[in-house]
């Protein structure tokens, strides 16, 4: 039987083909190293396998892309040798890197990540591959198939919408990415048997958060809290203060009535700025694998794709195209043949309106062309929606064209805004879209949260000011 089910604060969900638990949301921890919490707490609570803890994964420097043993498929019914594909990835990877230089230094010569790829490829592909026509076609559409991944890892519908001046505001941990055997659930379950009892209620969507509550709402009788908190249920709280974690797609949707008063106008246009795109997963569970022994993950490559153009044209009829392939969950003794597939962007958008039947046939229909194989049928299917999810609206956090470290700031900044004479803190920001290096990931989220909750206690620390004043 399919289930899924989703755990308060992390973008987790569980699901078993089979008998084994698989996750549509966050799966791996992104550098597993000394300086990343998550990592640190999973040791500390005995959630991960020896090898993931050992002093040697932690020291394997990646560079945020884990080299995967690869099967790259073309849509001609064939696979690629690793004479083809070798060579474009290190020149794709190289591209990458170029790409995040510009953060500490400036001078950006495009606006997006996107548009500064093509054209260092078609700069550079002359010179780099100086062989035969059919190839060169090749491996330009395998280019493309390495953009949509970057969509997929960025959130992005396109890498085009992705600021080349702040890629490389992202900073990657080192350490080979490691999962956990039992799940992200293990860690959520340690950490909140470190809290008291019943301290956190669920099903209790917040519709506003009303703030210098007791100036502008009605006073309360004795003690008198600066903020409000109303629930979609009408139930209310009182508190002095609030830390909110919604996820930024949230913000962006709700941001007229989430608070009251409304934002700030400079926090507002952070809001609107900073990218929040679509990364979906679909899980295919089959009898047999088509892939090879030791493949890790597996490409798909549009051979009719030789312009450097990443957005399909009609994404009703051609969505299919976006998804750039799978990961292979290892090990099998675990999952069975389960592969995870990825897809981003408007297209994944819309793949999230159509039947579970609808998706599972064309799936089906593409790993026909790709294989040349036109027997092999998944025996199970199932994805992730998280644009229509309604608290998540969406994936992550991309930095957009035009966005800068100073949005981050604005969005973390609480409210009300220094210099104000109303009491301070009452509404503080946490969550992934807020950590200014660590945006996008679950080890961000943690940070920001810690960041937050230091926030306070600072505040009511005697050495910071005087305690009287502020209880
Ligand atoms: C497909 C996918 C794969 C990913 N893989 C990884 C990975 O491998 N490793 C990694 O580090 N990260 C990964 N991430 C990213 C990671 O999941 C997020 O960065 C992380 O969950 C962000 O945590 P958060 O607390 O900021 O937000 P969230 O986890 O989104 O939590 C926000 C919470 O707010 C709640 N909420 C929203 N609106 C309201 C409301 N009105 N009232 C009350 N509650 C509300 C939501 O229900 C949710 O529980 C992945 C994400 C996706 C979608």
């Amino acid at each position: 039987m399919l289930h899924s089910g989703r755990h308060p604060g992390n973008k987790e969900h569980y699901i078993t083909p089979g008998d084994n638990i698989v996750e549509i949301g966050a799966n791996w921890i992104h550098g597993p190293s000394k300086e990343n919490p998550v990592f640190r707490l999973a040791c500390d609570y005995q959630l991960l396998d020896k090898e993931s803890m050992s002093e040697e994964n932690q020291t394997i420097d990646i560079g945020g892309h884990p080299l995967f043993v690869p099967n790259w498929f073309i849509s001609a019914g064939q696979k690629l040798g690793p004479e083809t594909m070798g060579p474009v990835m290190e020149f794709f990877m190289k591209l990458l890197e170029k790409s995040q230089q510009f953060h500490d230094g400036g001078g950006e010569p495009l606006p997006s990540v996107g548009e500064f790829i093509k054209a260092e490829v078609e700069r550079l592909a002359p010179e780099e591959w100086k062989e035969d026509q059919a190839n060169i076609a090749i491996k330009m559409a395998m280019i493309n198939t390495l953009l949509k991944l970057e969509c997929c890892v960025s959130g992005t519908h396109t890498m085009d919408d992705v600021g080349l001046g702040a890629f490389g505001m992202y900073k990657t941990l080192p350490g080979l990415d490691c999962t956990f055997p039992g799940g992200y659930e293990g860690l959520i379950d340690h950490m909140m048997m470190e809290l008291p009892k019943d301290v956190i209620l669920y099903n209790k969507p917040v519709k506003c958060i009303h703030w210098n509550y007791t100036k502008n709402g009605p006073k309360t009788t004795g003690t008198s809290f600066p903020v409000m908190i109303e629930c979609v249920n009408g139930e209310t709280f009182a508190a002095d203060h609030v830390i909110i974690t919604v996820p930024l797609g949230y913000l962006k949707k709700h941001q007229s009535t989430f608070l009251s008063p409304p934002l700030p106008l400079h926090k507002l246009h952070s809001i609107q700025r900073m990218g929040f795109g679509t990364n979906n997963k679909i899980f295919l569970e089959f009898e047999q694998p088509f892939w090879d022994e030791d493949c890790e993950v597996i490409y798909l490559v549009w051979e009719d794709e030789t312009h450097l153009a990443d957005v399909v044209s009609d994404v009703k009829m051609s969505w299919i195209r976006k998804l750039i392939g799978f990961n292979v969950l290892k090990p099998t003794e675990r999952y069975g043949h389960v592969l995870c597939g990825w897809i981003a962007g408007w297209e994944s958008e819309y793949m999230e309106t159509l039947s579970e039947l609808e998706v599972l046939h064309s799936v089906t229909q593409l790993l026909r062309i790709f294989t040349g194989n036109p027997t092999i049928t998944p025996r199970k299917l199932l994805r992730s929606r998280w644009f229509h999810d309604p608290y998540s609206c969406g994936s992550y956090t991309y930095v957009a064209k035009g966005c800068s470290g100073y949005d981050i700031d604005n969005l973390a900044e609480p409210l009300p805004l220094k210099g104000s004479n109303s009491k301070p803190l009452q509404v503080l920001f946490a969550g992934e879209a807020t950590h200014g290096s660590f945006f996008s990931t679950v080890h961000g989220a943690l940070l920001s949260g810690w960041r937050e909750a230091e926030r306070l206690i600072t505040h009511y620390t005697p050495a910071s000011g005087s305690v009287s004043s502020k209880l």
